[in-house]
């Protein structure tokens, strides 16, 4: 079954968004497979992001991933990596529509609460990153 790498990032821990964030996934029906609370090194922020290592904002993004707890998990099922990106709406804030994760619940696209794998191969990539075999049921 298909399985997604989602992250409530540090200003969604900081705002005690985790359980909402969850819990819509959770209502939707998919499954929690794996998960944990993690302070990543800038680095490995940085290996997260890679694919955006030549954006202005890399540096930042590096920074801001490593400044606090990251809830870290990984869910499954049915189209889950697409349709989890919608839940989590559009990368900024400001053009996710509303009844979405940001779009409910973040303002700016530096602090969008919430990190989605965009496809299969990242999902698998990021999975493998965060998570080993055995964290995962
Ligand atoms: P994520 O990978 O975090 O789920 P995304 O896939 O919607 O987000 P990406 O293009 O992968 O968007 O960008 C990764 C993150 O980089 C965004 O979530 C956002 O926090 C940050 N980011 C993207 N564009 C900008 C920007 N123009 N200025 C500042 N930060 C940005
Ligand atoms: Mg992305």
């Amino acid at each position: 079954l298909e399985r997604t790498f989602i992250a409530v990032k540090p200003d969604g821990v900081q705002r005690g968004l985790i359980s909402e964030i969850i819990s819509r996934f959770e209502r939707k029906g998919y499954k929690l497979v794996g998960i944990k609370v993690v302070v990543p090194s800038k680095e490995f922020a940085g290996k997260h992001y890679h694919a955006l290592k030549d954006k202005p904002f890399f540096n930042g993004l590096s920074e801001f991933l490593s400044s606090g707890p990251v809830v870290a998990m990984v869910w499954e099922g049915e189209g889950v990596i697409t349709y989890g990106r919608k839940l989590i709406g559009a990368t900024d804030p400001q053009k996710s529509e509303p009844g979405t994760i940001r779009g409910d619940l973040a303002v700016v696209v530096g602090r969008n609460i919430i990190h989605g794998s965009d496809g299969p191969e990242t999902a698998k990539d990021e999975i493998n990153l965060w998570f080993k075999p055995e964290e995962l049921v």
